[in-house]
């Protein structure tokens, strides 16, 4: 809308300038190694951001974690602006200083036109991969974070005086994630782990009995990363026939191995020929140059046993479920109970504001997400 102003603010960089989109007024995000709160040349309010020199109330020294009393009891300290504090509450707070710092200099909301203001809480996602969701971190995590949110939203509705008419909020997350592979063993849960590592070398010994042999003088499988294997570079060259030869029986072999559940091939991918069940995820997901020759699909709760950190990589239930919560004089107080997708809030908040959805939009306007008088 012509007038209105897209700010948004995150530890992570790339959140910030993700959430943001090309078309943002500023992004905002934590640079680790300059310590400081920071922009870039592309936005045309980053000399009025540089102008602004925000100070976070945490500047230097250590910052400690400290658990909820009453919780299971931890104490973590580092110092301020070090690679683990980012995963500390305390950078939640921060982030929210940012955005409250924003809100105040720039009138944020107080213009005739909408602004958008988008904030994302990164420290929650790099505890979570760090911690796993069923810790004591993430749980005094939460608790923290519902704090400092609800600091940051009642002094925001203090500027308005009809907060609800003036104030609208979407609030959801990027995934949902695995447990830890300790938390699967600990919890009994029906699901197990896998040891890529392992598998890499087995599926050079069996291309090796299958008298395919090696690739280029090199064995075929030559890296992993979160379930796609990867061929050695050199075999991008290698006969097709050959090539294919070693895909199926690759494919094969992983499907007979346990807790895997499916096996996608890049001549499948390049086929666009997905199986059924993941067709969409798998396609959205898929990059020609980025994605393994060979991309595992686990079973339900089957996860890696070569990672200390929690992981987001199948299409599943635990994996991509999320709250979607909106607030606000359009919105009516109730449940849905159909599905709905995080996709559908560019569409929904567009249709409250009597807009065209962004180009691209591929969600659905909600219908039971509004009053009925609207
Ligand atoms: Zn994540």
């Amino acid at each position: 809308m012509p007038g209105s102003r897209v700010i948004s603010v995150s530890l992570k960089d790339r959140s910030a300038v993700i959430l943001g989109g090309r078309g943002a007024d500023l992004a905002v995000w934590f640079d680790t190694e300059k310590k400081k709160w920071v922009t870039s040349g592309y936005y045309p309010m980053a000399k009025l951001w540089r102008g602004l020199q925000f100070e976070p109330s945490l500047k230097s020294g250590r910052v400690q974690w400290i658990s909820e009393a009453g919780t299971e009891n931890f104490t973590k300290e580092a110092a301020v602006g070090s690679t683990e504090s980012l995963t500390f509450p305390a950078m939640v707070h921060q982030t929210f200083e940012v955005a409250q710092f924003l809100t105040e200099k720039l009138k944020l909301g107080e213009q005739t036109h909408p602004d958008l203001l988008l904030i994302s809480v990164s420290s929650h996602d790099l505890a979570g991969h760090q911690y796993g969701p069923l810790s004591p971190e993430m749980k005094d995590m939460t608790i923290k974070e519902d704090r400092s949110l609800g600091e940051y939203l009642s002094q925001l509705s203090r500027r308005f005086s009809d907060p609800k008419k003036d104030l609208w909020i979407a609030l959801t997350a990027d995934h949902g994630v695995a447990p830890m592979n300790v938390d699967v063993i600990k919890n009994h849960i029906q699901g197990g782990t896998i040891a890529a590592k392992t598998l890499e070398s087995k599926m050079n010994d069996h291309l090796a009995k299958n008298k395919i042999g090696l690739c280029a003088g090199k064995p075929w499988v030559e890296k992993s990363n979160s379930f796609h294997f990867y061929f050695n570079k050199n075999c991008k060259s290698k006969s097709p026939v050959q090539r294919s030869k070693a895909l199926q029986e690759l494919s094969t072999f992983l499907r007979s191995q346990p807790g895997v559940e499916d096996v996608i091939t890049t001549e499948q991918a390049e086929k666009n020929n997905f199986p059924y069940a993941y067709e969409s995820e798998a396609k959205f997901s898929y990059v020609l140059e980025l994605s393994g020759d060979l991309i595992l699909i686990p079973q339900p709760y089957w996860v890696s046993d070569d990672s200390q950190n929690a992981k987001h990589i199948t299409s599943f239930t635990y994996d991509r479920t999320v709250p979607v919560i909106f607030w606000g004089e359009p919105f009516r107080r109730t449940t849905i109970k159909g599905k709905v997708s995080v996709l559908d809030i560019a569409a929904t908040l567009s249709f409250a504001l009597g807009l065209v959805p962004p180009a691209h939009s591929q969600g659905q306007v909600i219908p039971e997400a509004f009053e009925t008088n609207l």
